[in-house]
């Protein structure tokens, strides 16, 4: 084990220390892997490669703090966690910079939309704490006083696509509740939970509150998830991983989170303003599609259609491509050469069963590296795979319906329930197709609009349970009803 401070990369100017942050101390495993950037295509960083053993450690460290953290007060953990939303606000365009290195997602919306959402996080989830509570309930004289006891150490694994954005979603209701943390970020964008840790070091958190366990999903992850002493798991990623932590999980009976995939639709009604509909379509193409909210299925009234695609079109041919860290860029490159492999396939595969693109349908060998067409899939069947399955990047797929049902049939048939984005002039037929949709969101007229006060989840393969407000402290708590005679 060593305890050298010494940064081990240089990211955007920024020095990283990629090894693990475990009790308070930095420590290396005997094995690193290298990261490479998407944006430069330049190895970026070695990473501590986790063992079995630096989770055992880690999770030990976890729970050595875990009973001093519980029995703070709520407001000298809210005062710690205030200090953490500072902290990520003062490095903000050192963690902006690092992270769109490490992942490839805009510059600009690390710096004016992730970054402080991030802090807001822990500001929210400090907050919420303070004023967590239900008046008692009264049964026949006797009291009902419901509380919120920490449950122990929490396993959080977390994916590229918002690596700290995502990390402090789970972290902050975690740590707030009175609850220790041990973090595995995804290894293909793991600086960011590194700068975190030492954040929360420089805030004062006290060492072992927060821990960050580097390394690879079936090594780290699954020694992680397989701890015994690990109380709960709140897990963001795909569904396949997800079935391997549940059986993990399923020896302790560990509590598990999951965040999962989505192949959201898009319905657009012929009552809608098309301006509107074709402007939340081409929103999609955001962090270059790798939004696993995204809307990517568009559905539209066949009367409309035609004028629909052609407004789309010609937003869609504005989008600038380029380097993500330009202020003009609208799409960057995706996130991995594996990952484009996996988008070209599919679109390789639709366009082979009878698909045809109207824009895009390939990587952009011009600009080089890993950058991805935006594209748009007409003439798929519901059946299809590219109907059917997650992709996970800027590729939309466009059908037709003409009556209602037909739409929310064709919106609930796939395995997914995240999220619905709905295009209308009617409030009535919002209400009355919201209430037939199989979605964790639903977003009338509008996309992305979040409250953390909201629950946020998935239903089917999209997840199970609902994190955000209370549902997270929920979640991430034993809750006590004590029943007090008069
Ligand atoms: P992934 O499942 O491959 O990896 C996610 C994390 O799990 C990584 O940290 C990885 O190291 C870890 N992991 C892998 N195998 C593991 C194992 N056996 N045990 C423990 N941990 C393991 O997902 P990804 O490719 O990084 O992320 C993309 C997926 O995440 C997409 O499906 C996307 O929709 C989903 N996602 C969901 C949400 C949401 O809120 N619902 C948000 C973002 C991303």
């Amino acid at each position: 084990m060593t305890t050298s401070t010494n940064p081990l990369a240089i990211v955007a100017d920024v020095p990283v220390d990629t090894r693990h942050w475990i009790g308070g101390r930095r420590v290396a495993s005997a094995e690193t892997f290298t990261t490479v950037s998407p944006v430069t295509g330049a190895p970026l960083a070695r990473i501590s490669r986790g063992t079995s053993a630096d989770a055992d450690n880690a999770v030990a460290a976890a729970l050595d703090a875990f009973p001093g953290w519980a029995a703070t007060s709520r407001a000298e953990r809210a005062a710690l966690l205030h200090a953490v939303a500072d902290g990520i606000e003062d490095r903000l365009e050192d963690l902006a910079a690092v992270e769109t290195l490490d992942n490839g997602a805009l510059l600009r919306s690390h710096r004016r939309g992730v970054m402080p959402r991030a802090a807001h996080n822990f500001r929210f989830f400090a907050d919420h704490l303070l004023g967590l509570g239900h008046d008692d309930l009264d049964t026949r004289g006797h009291t009902n006083h419901i509380s919120w006891d920490p449950a122990g150490p929490c396993a959080l694994i977390t994916p590229w696509n918002a690596p700290l954005m995502l990390a402090t979603w789970k972290a902050a209701p975690a740590l707030a509740a009175g609850n220790t943390v041990v973090l595995k970020p995804a290894e293909w964008s793991p600086l960011t939970a590194s700068l975190l840790a030492d954040i929360t070091a420089a805030a004062g958190l006290p060492p072992g509150v927060l821990n960050v366990l580097q390394g690879y999903g079936p090594e780290a992850g699954h020694a992680l998830v397989s701890h015994p002493g690990v109380r709960r798991i709140g897990f963001t990623g795909s569904v396949p991983t997800a079935r391997h932590i549940a059986a993990a999980a399923a020896p302790h009976l560990t509590p598990v989170s999951f965040e999962l995939g989505g192949k959201s639709p898009l319905l657009v009604f012929a009552d809608a303003d098309l301006d509107l509909a074709a402007d939340l379509a081409v929103e999609q193409y955001d962090n270059a599609g790798q939004v696993c909210l995204a809307a990517t299925r568009l559905l539209v009234e066949e009367s409309v259609a035609a004028e629909f695609t052609r407004r789309f079109t010609e937003r869609a041919g504005r989008l600038r491509r380029g380097d993500p860290r330009e202020e003009t860029t609208d799409v960057g490159p995706v996130v991995h050469p594996r990952q484009l492999e996996r988008i070209d396939g599919f679109v390789r595969r639709a366009l082979d069963t009878g698909a045809r693109a109207v824009i895009g349908g390939g990587p952009d060998t011009g600009l080089g590296g890993l950058h991805y067409r935006p594209t748009l899939l007409t003439g798929v069947t519901q059946e299809s795979e590219i109907v059917q399955e997650e992709v996970f990047g800027p590729v939309l797929t466009l059908q037709t319906f003409t009556t209602e049902d037909e739409a929310v049939a064709l919106a609930n048939g796939t395995r997914y329930g995240l999220a619905a984005v709905l295009a209308t002039g009617d409030r009535e037929r919002a209400r009355r197709v919201t209430a037939r949709l199989v979605a964790g969101t639903v977003w009338v007229n509008c996309f992305f609009v979040r409250d953390l006060r909201a629950p946020f989840g998935g239903s089917r393969a999209s997840g199970t349970g609902r994190e955000g407000g209370t549902w997270s402290f929920d979640f991430s708590c034993d809750v006590k009803n004590t029943v007090t005679a008069p």
